[in-house]
């Protein structure tokens, strides 16, 4: 949720966010524009015959005669629940929205699917990791929090079972997700080579390479000289 930085007692439509003036507040939409999005045109050339919130500033229409082009008997009518509430997990959500960009034609989901690669799933894995590596132990018993493990594995205090606070399903959590749409969709090379190098360090902290115990005689078997 966005803090609020700065309280004010009078609104001055001047101050308000920019994104509210580009608000079109007319009654119904000239022929011009359908004819301008067939062109693709940039919306700043047709902005002059679009009354725009922006175009009535500092006069008395900033406040009042707002149109619109579709009536609504109620105008806090909508969804009371979005589908980001509803569904259940970030798999759930991540799948729903990539259904929904592959059925509209004008999103490009290949590049939704990097995107939210990108901005969530390897910030999560890579912040996962680095907690998983720094994070506190705590003793089940009486909830003492440890920086590092005890030497003799139990609590001093109490003698409890000392566990960690991060697991590792936390830090896997969404590998597999990301290692199959960076596959599925094709993302960037450059995207998925994170995801590996994410993989590889993921399975060096995990896995457990059995050392094999070796004696001093195993090098010394052959040419002892
Ligand atoms: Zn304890």
């Amino acid at each position: 949720m966005d803090a609020p930085l700065v309280l004010t007692t009078r609104i001055d439509p001047k101050e308000v966010d920019k994104e509210a003036h580009n608000i079109d507040v007319t009654a119904r939409y000239p022929v011009e524009f359908y004819r301008a999005t067939q062109e693709i045109k940039n919306p700043t050339e047709i902005e002059s015959m679009m009354d725009l919130v922006s175009s009535r500033l500092g006069t008395p229409e900033q406040y009042e005669h707002f149109m619109f082009t579709h009536d609504t008997s109620n105008i806090a009518a909508g969804p009371l629940n979005s589908s980001y509430k509803t569904l259940g997990s970030m798999i759930e959500k991540m799948e729903a929205q990539l259904s929904l960009a592959n059925r509209i034609r004008a999103v490009d989901a290949p590049d939704v699917a990097e995107r939210v690669l990108k901005s969530h799933f390897l910030p999560d894995l890579i912040g996962n990791l680095r907690s998983f590596s720094r994070q506190r132990m705590r003793c089940i018993k009486c909830g003492e929090k440890f920086r590092r493990p005890p030497l003799t594995g139990a609590c001093p205090k109490c003698g409890g079972n000392v566990v960690l606070t991060v697991h590792e399903g936390a830090v896997r959590k969404y590998l597999e997700i990301s290692k199959e749409i960076g596959e599925r969709y094709g993302v960037s090379s450059y995207t998925r080579q994170r995801i590996e190098l994410l993989d590889y360090d993921i399975c060096s902290l995990f896995e457990n390479h059995k050392v094999k115990q070796l004696g001093l005689s195993d090098f010394m078997s052959g040419s002892a000289r």
